[in-house]
């Protein structure tokens, strides 16, 4: 591992003054990604902007309908955190998924939906992949047993983060600081696909912090699912995952679906047809069967994952089945 510079911010403009405007510099909070990575040789970066010390990023908090959870909470705490138990049972049960206990206390929530990919050509120091800025995907022709089924040009990694896919089926929004101000967006329309830039998951730049996220209180007649499946049952990245949040009337009747897949695209996988599907009907067996099959209806195998399209299949299946109750 090279040197570098530390630099500890206890404030957010400390830490965007410390902040530059190249990829050599970048933001740390738990370290358990990108540490990792500097180890590997995957990133070089000559000073890294610790922002674990800024009270401000580690809070959550109830208001004006939402809950709030600062960048820096950390993934445990989702899990223990009586609020967020009570209002946003699929993230606990998201968070719930992730890694092991020890990474759980050590990573945050932000540092898990910025995580970068897990593919194993990308994490190849050798392998100059497309993601590494080189020309080719190696998973296209080589080994992609663990890669995308949907939006798979020209790069097929997959977002490995089990967090995302729940934030987005629950409509989360993100504030970001950066050079120009705070603003805030909709987590979903922060992701890019490899069409729209090959090198990066999301419109973050360098000197951006994603400070928190603001998550509607899902309305009355709501409730959510998150589930995923893995090849191990210790920490082990999802193969493939699914967070249902519907909205149902007094007659069961669906007025809002939320259905987005996990592991099988480069980004959270909203699945329209799914959604499409299930507005308007009744959550009966046969709605949720048909929810299933249109959810993969689109999903496209490489040489060595077709079997991501049945799991995709069998666990929206299951989990629309447990919410019909
Ligand atoms: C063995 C192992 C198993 C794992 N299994 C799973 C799993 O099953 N499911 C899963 O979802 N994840 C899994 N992970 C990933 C783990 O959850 C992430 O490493 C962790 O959540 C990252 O959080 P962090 O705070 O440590 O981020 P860091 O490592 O500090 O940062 C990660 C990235 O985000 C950037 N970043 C972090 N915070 C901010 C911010 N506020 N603003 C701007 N940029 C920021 C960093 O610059 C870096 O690029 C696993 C990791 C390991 C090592």
């Amino acid at each position: 591992m090279r040197s570098f510079e530390h630099v500890r911010a206890h404030t957010v403009d400390e830490a965007l003054e410390a902040l530059g405007d190249d990829w050599n510099t970048r933001v740390l909070a738990g370290g358990t990604d990108l540490l990792h990575e500097m180890k590997q040789g995957t990133v070089i970066a000559e000073r890294l902007v610790d922002i674990k010390q800024i009270p401000e990023l580690g809070k959550i908090e109830d208001g004006n309908g939402e809950v709030s959870v600062g960048a820096l909470s950390r993934i445990s705490t989702l899990e223990e955190n009586a609020l967020v138990r009570a209002r946003l049972p699929i993230l606990v049960q998201a968070a719930a998924e992730v890694a092991s206990p020890q990474l759980r206390n050590m990573g945050t929530v932000a540092g898990n939906v910025l995580q970068r990919p897990r593919c194993w050509y990308y994490r190849d120091r050798h392998t100059v992949c497309l993601r590494r800025g080189g020309k080719l995907c190696f998973a296209a022709m080589g080994d992609n047993s663990r890669h995308a089924i949907f939006g798979a040009a020209p790069c097929s990694m997959v977002c490995p983060s089990d967090l995302a896919p729940a934030l987005v089926a629950l409509g989360a929004k993100v504030e970001i600081a950066g050079p120009k101000g705070r603003h805030e967006m909709l987590l979903q329309e922060t992701f890019r696909t490899p069409k729209q830039d090959p090198r990066r998951e999301n419109c973050l730049g360098p000197s951006d912090i994603l400070t928190g996220f603001r998550i509607p209180e899902p309305a009355p007649g709501s409730r959510g699912v998150f589930l995923k499946a893995r090849e191990r049952r210790v920490w082990d990245f999802a193969l493939a995952s699914v967070a249902a949040q519907v909205q149902t009337d007094g007659d069961n009747t669906v007025t809002s679906a939320g259905i987005v897949l996990g592991g099988v695209a480069p980004n959270p996988w909203v699945s329209q047809k799914a959604q499409e599907t299930l507005a308007g009907e009744k959550l009966t067996e046969e709605v949720c069967r048909a929810a299933a099959d249109a959810a993969v209806s689109e999903a496209k195998a490489m040489k060595h994952n077709g079997y991501k399209i049945d799991l995709t299949r069998t666990l929206v299946e299951r989990a629309l089945t447990e919410l019909r109750g």
